[in-house]
């Protein structure tokens, strides 16, 4: 099957197919373990998109991917708010790839990270 996206070393296998997704470490056991620890600031900004908090789901991962414009900026802003950059982007789209911290994509250009660095001057 062809993928237009990073497959990361480090991606949780539980995420849903598609170029947003979590990291994960791999344990001697081959257990997976997500990266992502228990804050909840990104289930809170794409609560549709991340898997929600339960007793028995304690990791962060991708259920399903953005569609929507409106899914799509969701979806960024949960990558956003996590300190750690455990929550990537591998896609290639141009327009998420200006969007978005160059650090947290994993096919970031030149030119989308001139275009990121005039956006992110121009919010300040
Ligand atoms: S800081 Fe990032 S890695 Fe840590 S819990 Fe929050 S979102 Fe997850």
């Amino acid at each position: 099957m062809h993928r237009d996206y990073y497959i990361h070393p480090s991606r949780l296998p539980k995420n849903v197919e598609g170029a947003f997704y979590t990291l994960g470490c791999k344990s001697k056991d081959g257990t997976w373990w997500g990266e992502c620890l228990a804050c909840g600031a990104p289930e809170d900004q794409a609560p549709t998109l991340l898997a929600q908090w339960t007793n028995e789901c304690t990791e962060t991962y991708f259920i399903r991917q953005p569609e929507t414009e409106a899914e799509i900026e969701s979806a960024c802003n949960a990558l956003e708010v996590c300190c750690v950059d455990a929550l990537r982007y591998g896609g290639r789209d141009p327009k998420i790839l200006a969007r978005l911290n160059p650090n947290l994509c994993d096919n970031a250009t030149f030119i989308s990270r001139l275009k990121y660095f005039f956006r992110s001057r121009g919010k300040k």
